[in-house]
C-alpha cells in the first residue's frame, strides 16, 4: 500500500469511527457495531461487545483477577515456609492449656488490631518452657498476616544461623536467608536464645533487630529463655538484648506443661 492510499483511508476510515455492521447479536438482540482501525500494519474491523459479550468480558476479567489473586498468595505462602506441621497454625486452632491463657490472650489482642500493630512495627516476645505452643501462636500471627496479603515469613533462628555460617551453604543462600528476615512484612524469629552462641551470631541477630526496627517491621519472637533470664541476654549478646527489652515488644510469659506431650 503506498502512502498516498494510506492517507485516503486513514482520513476516510480512520480513526475509529463506529459503523453499524447491520447484525444483531443472536443472544442478547443488540445490534452489532463496528470501527476499523490501523493493526499490525493493515486495516481491521473490531466488532463492540454487545451486552452479553460485556457480560462475558467482565466474568473473565474477574476470574484472572481470582487467579490472579490464588497464584500471589500460594506465591507468599511458599515465600513464608512454615513448618508444615505449623502450615494451617490457627488461633482457633489453639489448643488452650493452662498456663497458656495469657499468651492466648496477649496474641489475640495483637491480632485484632493486626494492622495498626503491623504498621506501628510492634512486636510480641512469647516465652515459655519447650513445647508450650509458642510456635503454634506465632505461626498463627504469621498466617493471618500472609492471608492479609502481607509477606511473612518463618524463621528458626538456631537453624537459620547455623545455614548462614561460612562453609554451610553457598553465598547467594546465605544472603537469600538473611534477607528473608530483613524483607518479611512479618518475621517470626523462632526459637531465640537456642543458638550456639558467638559474636558472629549475636551480630547477625543485632543487624536483623535494627534493621526491622528502623523499617518499623514487627517481629514475633519465641524463645525457651526468659527476658529476665541472665542466660537469653548471653545468649543473644547485650545490644540485641537491649532492642528485645525496648517498647516495641511486648513480653509475654507461659508456664504451660509440654503442649506436645500433651497432645499425645
Ligand atoms: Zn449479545
Amino acid at each position: 500500500m503506498d502512502e498516498k492510499t494510506m492517507e485516503k483511508l486513514s482520513s476516510t476510515v480512520l480513526p475509529g469511527k463506529v459503523y453499524d455492521t447491520g447484525r444483531v447479536c443472536p443472544k442478547c438482540g443488540d445490534r452489532i457495531y463496528a470501527f476499523r482501525m490501523w493493526a499490525d500494519g493493515k486495516i481491521r474491523e473490531f466488532e463492540k461487545p454487545c451486552s452479553c459479550r460485556n457480560e462475558e468480558i467482565k466474568a473473565e476479567d474477574a476470574s484472572k483477577k481470582a487467579r490472579d489473586r490464588e497464584e500471589a498468595r500460594q506465591r507468599r505462602l511458599k515465600w513464608a515456609e512454615i513448618p508444615g506441621m505449623f502450615s494451617t497454625a490457627t488461633l482457633k486452632g489453639y489448643r488452650r492449656v493452662p498456663g497458656a491463657e495469657k499468651a492466648f490472650e496477649a496474641v489475640k489482642k495483637y491480632l485484632l488490631n493486626r494492622k495498626e500493630n503491623f504498621l506501628a512495627g510492634r512486636g510480641l516476645i512469647l516465652m515459655g518452657a519447650v513445647g508450650c505452643g509458642k510456635t503454634h501462636l506465632g505461626c498463627a500471627v504469621l498466617n493471618c498476616a500472609l492471608e492479609d496479603g502481607y509477606r511473612a515469613a518463618y524463621w528458626n533462628v538456631p537453624q537459620q544461623l547455623e545455614m548462614m555460617m561460612y562453609g554451610h551453604a553457598d553465598e547467594a543462600e546465605q544472603v537469600r536467608i538473611l534477607d528473608k528476615a530483613l524483607l518479611a512484612d512479618v518475621l517470626l524469629l523462632d526459637d531465640l536464645g537456642a543458638e550456639k552462641a558467638s559474636a558472629w551470631t549475636q551480630k547477625e541477630l543485632v543487624v536483623i533487630l535494627d534493621e526491622r526496627y528502623r523499617e518499623n517491621k514487627p517481629t514475633i519472637i519465641t524463645s525457651n529463655l526468659m527476658l529476665t533470664d541472665g542466660e537469653l541476654r548471653t545468649t543473644c549478646g547485650d545490644r540485641a538484648y537491649s532492642r528485645l527489652c525496648s517498647d516495641h515488644y511486648q513480653a509475654v510469659a507461659l508456664t504451660a506443661v509440654d503442649y506436645r506431650r500433651k497432645r499425645e
